[in-house]
């Protein structure tokens, strides 16, 4: 089901999610808050969000990117939870993006981050993985894992005149054919 997104000045955006214990990931109301993560993810149109998003303070967080195409270079990652994430830069060489946000409606903001990372998190059956990744996809688990942090992305902004209003951005800085992160 549907859930409302929760937008930047809500507290729940703002606070340390906690932990997921393996119990949690056998019962129905985790299974549930999954679908609803998705459903709300695909009904805003985002390839990821995070459960603080739709007012729930666990580590979850979903993306889904296939057959997306940034700058030419095709990211592909099929529909992934990442529970309990923890977050190593592996190459802190920055690259940057422009990013937008679900909870933060109608505005698009150059973020520079490390270029490589690597995700170690536990699967909704409750075993562990590895994710590595750069490029594009490194800045899309670096957004989402922030998420569980209380962290968003104007706060990572260097530079505050690289923060623009989406209709701003689609006529003076990128063509609006080009997709870009929610
Ligand atoms: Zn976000």
């Amino acid at each position: 089901m549907k859930r409302d997104i929760t937008r930047m000045g809500n507290p729940v955006l703002r606070q340390i999610a906690q932990d997921i214990s393996k119990e949690y990931l056998k019962t129905d109301e985790f299974t549930q808050l999954l679908a609803d993560m998705k459903d709300s993810m695909d009904h805003y149109g985002g390839i990821g969000i995070a459960a603080p998003q739709i007012g729930i303070s666990l580590k979850v967080a979903l993306i889904e990117l296939m057959g997306f195409n940034r700058y030419g270079q095709e990211v592909n990652l099929p529909l992934t939870a990442f529970i309990n994430p923890q977050i190593e830069y592996v190459d802190e060489t920055s690259q940057g993006f422009w990013e937008g946000c679900l909870s933060v409606p109608g505005l698009r903001g150059f973020v520079e981050r490390p270029r490589k990372v690597k995700v170690t998190y536990l699967n909704p059956m409750g075993f562990e993985e590895v994710l590595e990744a750069d490029g594009f996809l490194a800045t899309v688990l670096q957004h989402e894992l922030d998420h569980l942090f209380g962290v968003l992305y104007v706060d990572r902004i260097k530079d505050m005149r690289l923060l623009t209003y989406q209709e701003e951005y689609d006529q003076f800085i990128q063509p609006p054919k080009d997709e870009e992160l929610e």
